[in-house]
C-alpha cells in the first residue's frame, strides 16, 4: 500500500461523506493505491452511523472506533498505528484542510523528506481567539524545539511511515509532531497549504487550549534535549543554588567569627539554608532522573538512538 490517509473525527456527521468524495477525487490521479482511515474518537452524534453506512460503499474506507473521546492526539495516535501505507497522511475531518494539496504534501516529501507540515496560508479562524494565540505558540514552539515551522497547529501533514510509527504522542502532542520527528532524526519540511472556513459543525477547541499548548511545550522541550541526561539539567541547577549558598553561608560564618557578629536573626541565614536544600534537591532529583530515564530504555528494549540504514559487511576479512 502507498498511501494511508489518517483523519481523526469527532462529532463531524455533516462533514464526512463530502470529505471522503473530495478525497477519492484529488487521489485518483496519483494512480497510488490508498486508504482512508478514519478514527472515530467516541463521537455521539450521527457520525457513526454514517460511517457504516459508508464503509458498505467505499472500498477504500477503513473505520477505527474508539470506545470513548480519547481527544484528538489519541486519535491520530490510533490512525497512525492502524496505518498500512508507506506514507501516511493525516489530515482534519472537518473539511478545513483540502484533499487537493496531498499531492504536492507527497512531491516535496520526494525530495528527501521525511515529514512535509502543513502551512495553512492564508489561516481561516477568527483573529484573536485563534490566528494571534496560534501565531505566539508558533513562534514560542519554533524557538525553543529548533524546528523553525510556520505552523505546528496544521493537522494536514504527509509521514514517511517508519517515522510516523517511531511516534509516542501523549496528552495533546499531536502538534509537536515534527519537532518529535526531527529529534528522532526525521528530515522536515514545510509547504503552504489551502486552508478553509469551517462550514460544517463546531470546532472543539477554545483558548484554553493556548495553556495546554505551553504546558505540553514543556514537556517536550524537556524530553527532547534531557531525557536521556537528566542530571545535566537538574545537576546543574543543584550545583548552582548549592554553590551561592554555601558561598552566603561562608559569609555568614565568617562574621560570626573573625567579626563576632550576631547572625542568629538575619535572613540571610534563611537564604543560605533554603539555598542548600534546594540544591541538595535539585541533584537528588537529576538522580532520580537518570534511573528513571534508564528504566525506561532498558525495560523495553528502547535504543537511545535511530538507525537509517545499515551497510553491512560484505565479506569478513
Ligand atoms: N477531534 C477529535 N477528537 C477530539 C477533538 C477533535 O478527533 O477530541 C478532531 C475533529 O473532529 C477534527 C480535528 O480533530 O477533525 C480538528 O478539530 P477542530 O476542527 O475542532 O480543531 P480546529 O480546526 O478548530 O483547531
Ligand atoms: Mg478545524
Amino acid at each position: 500500500m502507498d498511501l494511508s490517509i489518517v483523519v481523526p473525527v469527532y462529532n463531524e456527521e455533516e462533514s464526512l461523506e463530502p470529505l471522503i468524495r473530495e478525497t477519492n477525487r484529488a487521489l485518483a490521479p496519483l494512480g497510488k493505491s490508498y486508504e482512508i482511515i478514519v478514527v472515530d474518537d467516541g463521537s455521539n452524534d450521527g457520525t457513526y452511523p454514517i460511517l457504516t453506512r459508508l464503509h458498505k460503499t467505499e472500498t477504500c474506507l477503513k473505520v477505527v472506533c474508539l470506545k470513548r473521546n480519547f481527544g484528538q492526539t489519541a486519535a491520530v495516535a490510533a490512525g497512525l498505528a492502524h496505518a498500512q501505507g508507506q506514507v501516511i497522511v493525516a489530515m482534519d475531518g472537518d473539511g478545513q484542510n483540502d484533499p487537493k494539496d496531498i499531492p504536492g504534501l507527497l512531491a516535496k516529501l520526494d525530495e528527501g523528506f521525511d515529514l512535509v507540515s502543513g502551512w495553512r496560508f492564508p489561516r481561516q479562524d477568527p483573529l484573536w481567539s485563534r490566528r494571534l494565540p496560534s501565531s505566539v505558540a508558533n513562534a514560542l514552539i519554533s524557538w525553543m524545539t529548533q524546528v523553525k515551522l510556520h505552523d505546528y497547529g496544521c493537522t494536514l501533514k504527509a509521514i514517511r511511515s517508519d517515522t510516523a510509527k517511531d511516534l509516542k504522542l501523549y496528552g495533546e502532542m499531536h502538534r509537536f509532531i515534527p519537532a518529535i520527528a526531527y529529534e528522532r532524526g526525521a528530515r522536515v519540511a514545510e509547504i503552504k497549504v489551502h486552508h478553509r472556513p469551517r462550514l460544517r459543525g463546531k470546532s472543539k477547541y477554545g483558548i484554553a487550549r493556548t495553556f495546554r499548548v505551553v504546558l505540553d511545550l514543556l514537556t517536550v522541550k524537556f524530553l527532547l534535549s534531557y531525557a536521556t541526561r537528566p542530571l545535566h539539567i537538574f545537576g546543574l541547577l543543584g550545583l548552582l543554588t548549592g554553590t551561592v549558598g554555601l558561598l552566603v553561608a561562608l559569609f555568614l560564618t565568617a562574621q560570626k567569627f573573625l567579626y563576632g557578629l550576631d547572625i542568629g536573626g538575619r535572613p540571610l541565614l534563611l537564604l543560605a539554608v533554603l539555598l542548600i536544600v534546594i540544591g541538595f534537591q535539585f541533584v537528588t532529583m537529576g538522580l532520580l532522573g537518570e534511573m528513571l530515564a534508564r528504566t525506561y530504555h532498558e525495560s523495553q528494549d528502547k535504543p537511545i538512538y535511530a538507525v537509517k540504514e545499515i551497510l553491512e559487511a560484505r565479506r569478513a576479512v
